[in-house]
């Protein structure tokens, strides 16, 4: 297989990257970081493995300014690397699903279908393509007809292997076109599959032992630059974890109106949302994690959505299910303002501006996370107004 090597800087998830980096392939890979550490891009590789961290930890879903250059190959390597020695199932997710998804847009932008041909050859799937397209159905809507093709089908084996783990009802076999054992498969969700593929492979986990990756680490750690820039990552991590341990119990109730207790930012989109307005993609994830933290039901979410002037059903329920499954808290108010979502000004709101009293340090704190302001205000409802008014923030506080 000829795959070209700009295409593996893109990419260098792709199997032939062996062929062409053999040298790295056959490397154990303590020599390989202490080639890569002493190269003059050692800097520039720190810099870029920090953002794709410290991204992954915002939740964000792409890499601002990402570079697909000779570099890109070493900074694929090295993430491998350093999830093995985090070991960490939450921070192995969060970059998996972030650099999947990056690969996934990258995929989207390829415009020469012959690179999307190559790698899928380099992947070993069964797949078919042809031009002009294949037409396999026909869509009658009132007096139109559309016709269904794609340049692209997938053996259903190799469609079910990479799918395993995409539950959306219409990835189902049933409810895709399939002739003489191909499912005929447009190019976007050819790449969804292709990004899953990608995300495996920085998630899967072998039979490795805590005292194996002790191990590894003490012999790796003995290249004091790699060492810094673990430390870099697990600093940044405790920074933001507290946002991914943070634990929220509430039960919703049909009956009791909760919306007075909800935060300015959830406001102001609720607000854009009732006025017929269009909201952008990350505050429509916003607004789903938060409401499913308050146990909000799904189809009163769904209505939710259906006021929107773009409002998809397919779409919308698709967003809505996959961020119940993952389980997503909502982004922290350091998140939203790097975002400018927050709207404590705005609304010139004092919880937000001034901060709470936590019970356990009885001093006042900086609002960190939308949530906590719900709570707050959930808990000032509950109780009669005291002096030193104040809420258990969490059980470690
Ligand atoms: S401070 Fe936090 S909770 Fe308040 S509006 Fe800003 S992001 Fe929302």
């Amino acid at each position: 297989m000829n795959i070209s090597i700009e295409l593996l800087r893109r990419y260098p998830w792709l199997p032939s990257l062996k062929n062409f980096y053999a040298d790295f392939a056959s490397k154990d890979p303590i020599e390989f970081i202490d080639d890569v550490f002493s190269k003059s891009s050692n800097e520039e590789i720190g810099r870029r493995l920090l953002k794709i961290f410290s991204t992954a930890f915002d939740r964000l879903e792409e890499i601002q300014d990402f570079k697909t250059d000779e570099l890109n190959i070493y900074i694929y390597l090295i993430i491998k690397i350093l999830l093995y020695i985090i070991d960490n199932k939450i921070i192995t997710n969060r970059v998996a699903n972030l650099y999947s998804k990056q690969a996934y847009n990258d995929l989207l932008n390829e415009r020469d279908d012959a690179n999307i041909y190559d790698i899928c050859e380099d992947l070993a799937l069964n797949f078919k393509y042809s031009d002009p397209p294949y037409q396999y159905g026909l869509i009658y809507n009132k007096d139109q007809i559309e016709i269904l093709q794609t340049n692209f089908k997938i053996h259903f084996i190799d469609y079910l292997r990479l799918a395993a783990n995409l539950h959306d009802d219409y990835r189902k076999l049933v409810h895709n076109a399939l002739a003489e054992g191909y499912v005929f498969i447009d190019k976007k969700d050819l790449m969804r599959l292709i990004q899953e593929y990608v995300r495996k492979k920085l998630t899967i986990e072998d039979n490795r032992t805590d005292l194996d990756i002790q191990n590894f680490r003490n012999l790796i750690f003995k290249n004091s630059e790699f060492k810094a820039l673990y430390d870099r990552i697990l600093e940044t991590w405790e920074v933001k974890k507290e946002e991914f341990e943070y634990s929220f119990e509430f039960k919703y109730d049909d009956k009791i109106d909760i919306s007075e207790s909800f935060p300015p930012c959830i406001k102001e989109i609720l607000r854009r949302i009732e006025e017929g307005q269009n909201i952008i993609h990350i505050e429509r994830l916003f607004l789903v994690f938060f409401l499913h933290a308050l146990d909000y039901p799904r189809e009163n979410i769904l209505e939710l959505f259906s006021r929107l002037p773009d409002f998809d059903s397919k779409i919308a329920e698709y967003q809505i299910d996959f961020a119940k499954k993952k389980e997503y808290t909502p982004h922290s108010c350091q998140t939203l303002k790097s975002l400018n979502l927050c709207m404590a000004q705005k609304y010139k709101d004092e919880i937000c501006l001034e901060g709470y009293y936590s019970k356990k340090l009885d001093t006042k704190r900086v609002l960190s996370h939308p949530l906590f302001y719900f709570q707050f205000k959930q808990f000032k409802k509950s109780f009669k107004p005291k002096e030193n008014m104040s809420i258990e923030r969490n059980k470690n506080e």
